[in-house]
């Protein structure tokens, strides 16, 4: 994998476009995530962050609160647990 890539709030995103699945980047970091998080991997959508910034010293902080840490916007574990039930429920019916 030669995706350049960036950290915000511990989950791993491309740098170039700060989204967990791009195929602009040819990057997913959906599996790397899950497991930081205590999850298996599965096929689900991949979270991407929301409008940010880099502080002095080279951290993303959210635009809309300026947290490097913020639970509203860098929220992952909860987006990560939506996406998969919502994952879970689309194979369910596919089935
Ligand atoms: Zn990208
Ligand atoms: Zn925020």
């Amino acid at each position: 994998m030669s995706a350049a890539t960036v950290e915000i709030n511990d989950a791993i995103f491309c740098q170039a476009h700060l989204k967990e699945v791009c195929k602009e980047c040819d990057y997913d970091g959906r599996e790397e995530n899950d497991g930081f998080y205590g999850f298996d991997f599965m096929d689900r959508e991949g979270i991407e962050a929301p409008l940010s910034s880099t502080t002095k010293d080279g951290e993303y902080q959210c635009k809309k609160h300026g947290s490097t840490t913020c639970n509203q916007c860098y929220g992952w574990k909860k987006q990560i647990t939506r996406a998969r039930a919502a994952a879970k429920k689309a194979g369910k019916k596919s089935s």
